[in-house]
């Protein structure tokens, strides 16, 4: 499906026809067009034949079921995966892909390991979420919150981002209300700016995942152009603009950013009020090792004493490799 070409077959139709369309598509979840009743049959016949709402898909499981990762085929045969996470309370979400690979290398990440090979469009970015609707109609349940922390980085393919966010919020698409939807960046500045002025009502999260420059730069190699000092600055500046409070993102990594040392650097530059810690322990992808539970415990501890808002994210999907940072597609 492209939705550019949708537009272009629906030029010279009525204008409402679109609205059909999508309240089609995302609404009732249509995978033909010849099931939507309301419009005529050479309109439905000339969709089915220019357009696929097919989504090609294969699904692996979780053990212990509260994962589900989805391989995705794009029409040109790259490969992307997403995630499906469960919680109790049928809060589930999605963490949808935004790049195939990433060019961003950071050194503890398989995505990076792959190479970048091109930004997604808008469609291929909602897909994911269409996917795991469809899916979860089977039982009468629904996506309720995005994550874009799948593969890539949201900043480098902006404005399809943004369209996606648009279509996710949509009322007459999924309806999913801006606050449930979150943007994880490593830290592009000119990318942070933009979104500052851009009133949309989602959520931040910067990947750190260090005290200071001296470490970050070796894990990040984006922090050689982009450093701590400017990502805090753009980051308060959005703070100022939207009012929203910002995540931070630290996966801990043994021996690397994980001493009670880093833990106080972490502490001194982090704003009490206005961030909040995410601590997230490094998921196995072969190069560095994970810090035992104690030395996370001691961490968060450091941090909590010097009254820093922190959580410890719980794991997903690490025993079918769907874990932050272990999403790579072997072709
Ligand atoms: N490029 C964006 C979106 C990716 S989100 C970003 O960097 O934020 C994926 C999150 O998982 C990021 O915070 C990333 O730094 C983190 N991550 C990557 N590899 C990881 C690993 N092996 N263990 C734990 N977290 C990891």
């Amino acid at each position: 499906m492209n939705l550019d070409k949708l537009k272009k077959i629906l030029k010279d139709e009525k204008s409402y026809r679109l609205s059909q369309i999508k309240k089609a598509i995302f609404i009732d979840l249509i995978n033909d067009f010849s099931l939507i009743s309301s419009l005529p049959k050479e309109l439905r016949e000339k969709l089915n034949n220019e357009l696929d709402l097919k989504i090609k898909g294969c699904i692996s499981k979780s053990e212990k079921t509260d994962t589900q990762k989805a391989l995705i085929s794009l029409s040109d045969g790259a490969q992307i995966e997403s995630v499906l996470m469960r919680y109790e309370n049928g809060r589930n979400t999605v963490c949808v892909s935004c790049q195939v690979g990433c060019p961003m290398n950071c050194s503890f990440c398989l995505t990076g390991q792959m190479g970048f090979k091109r930004n997604l469009d808008t469609f291929e970015i909602i897909e994911q979420v269409l996917y795991f609707q469809r899916l979860l109609k089977k039982e009468n349940q629904t996506v309720k919150n995005i994550v874009f922390m799948g593969m890539g980085e949201p900043m480098l393919n902006y404005d399809n981002v943004i369209n996606a966010i648009k279509i996710l919020n949509d009322k007459n698409a999924f309806n999913i209300g801006a606050r449930k939807i979150s943007i994880s960046t490593c830290g592009i500045v000119d990318g942070i700016n933009k979104l500052a002025d851009e009133n949309i009502q989602s959520n931040l999260a910067i990947s750190l995942h260090a005290p200071g420059d001296e470490i970050r730069t070796k894990i990040m190699p984006i922090n050689k152009k982009d450093n701590i000092k400017s990502i805090l600055g753009a980051v308060d500046n959005y703070i100022k603009k939207t009012n929203r409070k910002v995540m931070f993102e630290y996966a801990l990594i043994k021996g690397i950013n994980d001493s009670e040392k880093n833990a106080q650097e972490l502490s001194k530059i982090m704003n009490k009020k206005l961030y909040m810690v995410n601590l997230i322990k490094y998921n196995n992808t072969g190069i560095y090792k994970s810090p035992e539970r104690e030395v996370i415990k001691k961490f968060k501890d450091v941090l909590i004493k010097n009254g820093i808002n922190v959580t410890e994210r719980y794991r997903f999907g690490e025993e079918i490799n769907a874990a932050c940072g272990q999403l790579a597609t072997k072709s």
